[in-house]
């Protein structure tokens, strides 16, 4: 969340600020703003709301300096209002800064800085750091060899939270400092300029060399050099690395959200998942991000998955499909309950964090704690280099699905699934999973992408029937095993892109509560993909009918859904259990997209919402 730029070189900073955060806003889009040294000045520019307000605020104020900073806020102290936008300045002046993250101890340090004469003009904790650094500044003798540096490290010594900042100072005017600390910042280094940012894609066009920040790093910047050291003053040897991305693939292209656009690449982004994880003779799946040996995997007798929203669900569908296909036991966590609650694990249990951005500040403290205990650690991520992904002490799964940009998931998330199945087959085909069976599991996975297109190729008679929908403002959606994560993911879309209230239960448990919500006003969504228990799930459907409750059922082509248990009926391709979540989330994601077009939501930037959630 949050998403923060620095920029120091030749060119027009203002300018290259702006597109930057327009790459940047899906962290959040609750203000923006953007700070540029002129002359012997900084001047900002700030606005609520989009990021394009503020971009015509800087076209008018024709800013030519070359050094700046930019912020777009998803607000966690004080409310959107311009005085609590960033960039935030110091009261004396002197400093300027942009901040992601939550300083826990800014009242107490508010307080101090008030007492010293500090004048205070927002509601954020935020402010409190850009004080304490012009308050240390102040402090330094003149004639300290980097003096800004050295007032930024003295004050970051005193705050609790977390942070990724970058930081100018009138009195230094070609320089830049930055830091992290439990929020990601990554320098772009390129020629004759330099980059920080929350994520690539806010440089990516124009540098291509990168050096992903350690916790507590502090990087001191100039238009081609920067030193990185620690908070504690130890220099630090930065490794660089190169840049795999497509800038196409972060650009909307013929689509008009980019929900559609990942809904629609998921073909691609499922080939891309898989591509070259086969064994040679095409039995098993082949993990080489997993540095754990065969032997080693063998005796892992539970996994332990976790993550957050959409990816939690993705941990659910993981342990359907790892119980099912490799039985072994999974254990499936919140992040945010697990980092806390000091959970009772097994030595052999192998935990696997999920992170489409693998910087979910949640997840990351859970795998943190996780290694702290000596356990080992495996993450699933489509982010290269991200914090989660370097902090794994047994390596790991990437995505490869591309940037996804849209907040509510889509191809990260069937891509999550995807590989979770590829970990069942792997699992199994170690244990009692014959070559025969693998054979077929591992035709199944490869049938996935082009069985999804074919779902999609329905995508005009599902909008129709999410047109039909669409004035409802209750919906259930609910499935028997492996469909109930799907039908808990299908209820979050809903809920997060179109404001619907929506439930996802175990369709079995509908008699022990939800039968209540049944009327005409609340449809049902339900998923009959299982062939074990499919006529138990059209009995459910059926009862739903009996009190007049409208309902959409996703089946498998062919089968026979009489009148009295659905309304509406979407078929998917007939297929292995391995690959049913993936294809029944496919006609949820259009479900709900099109019910949040129809209502003129904003699908991309949904209220309250933002990605990447960097902050507790
Ligand atoms: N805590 C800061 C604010 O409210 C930054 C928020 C964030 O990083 O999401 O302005």
């Amino acid at each position: 969340m949050c998403g923060i730029i620095g920029y120091i070189g030749k060119q027009k900073a203002s300018k290259i600020l702006i597109n930057a955060l327009k790459n940047l806003e899906y962290r959040g889009y609750d203000s923006a703003g953007i700070a540029v040294r002129e002359a012997t000045d900084i001047k900002s520019v700030k606005k609520t709301g989009r990021v394009a307000n503020v971009e015509a605020e800087v076209h008018q104020a024709n800013l030519k300096g070359g050094v700046g900073i930019g912020h777009t806020r998803w607000a966690t102290h004080g409310g959107v209002t311009e005085a609590n936008t960033h960039p935030h300045i110091s009261s004396d002046g002197k400093f300027v800064l942009v901040h992601n993250g939550v300083i826990e101890n800014y009242q107490s340090l508010r307080k101090y800085l008030e007492e010293k004469g500090f004048d205070f003009k927002s509601e954020t904790d935020t402010e409190a750091i850009v004080n304490l650094i012009a308050y240390h500044y102040r402090k330094e003798p003149d004639n300290t060899e980097d003096r800004f540096t050295s007032a930024v490290r003295k004050a970051l010594i005193h705050l609790e939270g977390t942070y990724g900042i970058a930081v100018l100072c009138v009195d230094c005017p070609n320089e830049m400092v930055g830091a992290r600390n439990g929020s990601p910042l990554i320098l772009g280094l390129g020629k004759d300029e330099n980059f920080l940012a929350s994520d690539v894609s806010a440089f990516a066009s124009r540098s291509k060399d990168v050096v992903y920040l350690n916790e507590g790093d502090i990087v001191h910047l100039h238009s081609d050099k920067y030193d990185i050291t620690t908070i504690d003053s130890r220099n630090v040897s930065a490794i660089v690395e190169s840049l795999d991305w497509d800038i196409e693939e972060s650009e909307l292209g013929n689509y008009t959200h980019f929900m559609e656009k990942e809904i629609f690449e998921q073909p691609q982004a499922l080939e891309n998942s898989m591509r070259g994880r086969f064994s040679d003779d095409n039995s098993t799946a082949k993990l080489g991000g997993i540095d754990l040996s065969p032997r080693e995997l063998r005796s892992v007798d539970r996994f332990v998955m976790f993550g957050c929203g959409t990816t939690w669900h993705a941990c659910l569908a993981a342990e359907y499909l790892i119980e099912r296909f490799a039985r072994i036991p999974v254990e499936v966590e919140y992040a945010s309950e697990f980092r806390y609650r000091n959970a009772p694990i097994s030595d052999d249990s192998l935990i696997f964090a999920f992170s489409q951005s693998g910087e979910t500040i949640d997840t990351l403290a859970a795998m943190r704690e996780s290694n702290r205990k000596g356990f080992r650690t495996l993450a699933i991520t489509n982010v290269v280099g991200s914090s989660i992904a370097r902090q794994t002490n047994g390596g790991g799964i990437y995505q490869h699905v591309g940037p996804e940009i849209g907040v509510a998931s889509t191809k990260a998330f069937t891509s999550q699934v995807l590989l979770s199945s590829m970990i069942a087959l792997y699992m199994g085909r170690l244990r009692d999973m014959s070559l025969g069976d693998g054979t077929n599991y591992v035709d199944a996975l490869k049938s996935c992408p082009e069985m999804v297109d074919r779902i999609l190729k329905q995508a005009d008679s599902i909008r129709e029937i999410a047109v039909r929908y669409s004035k409802f403002n209750d919906f259930l959606f609910m499935g028997r095993q492996a469909m109930f994560p799907i039908a808990l993911e299908g209820a979050l879309k809903l809920k997060e892109i179109s404001y619907i209230h929506a439930e996802g239960y175990p369709a079995a448990e509908m008699k022990h509560g939800p039968i209540a919500l049944i009327s005409e006003d609340c449809p049902s969504v339900f998923l009959a993909t299982s062939g074990r228990i499919m006529k138990k799930t059209l009995a459910n459907m059926q009862e739903v009918k009996a009190r007049n409750g409208k309902v959409i059922s996703i089946v498998p082509e062919g089968t026979e859904v009489p009148k009295e248990c659905a309304d509406d009926v979407i078929f998917i391709p007939r297929c292995h259990e391995a690959i049913h979540p993936i294809l029944a989330t496919i006609p949820l994601q259009l479900l709900s997209y099109y019910i949040a077009v129809e209502r003129g939501c904003d699908v991309d930037k949904p209220r309250n919402l933002a990605k990447s959630v960097t902050v507790e």
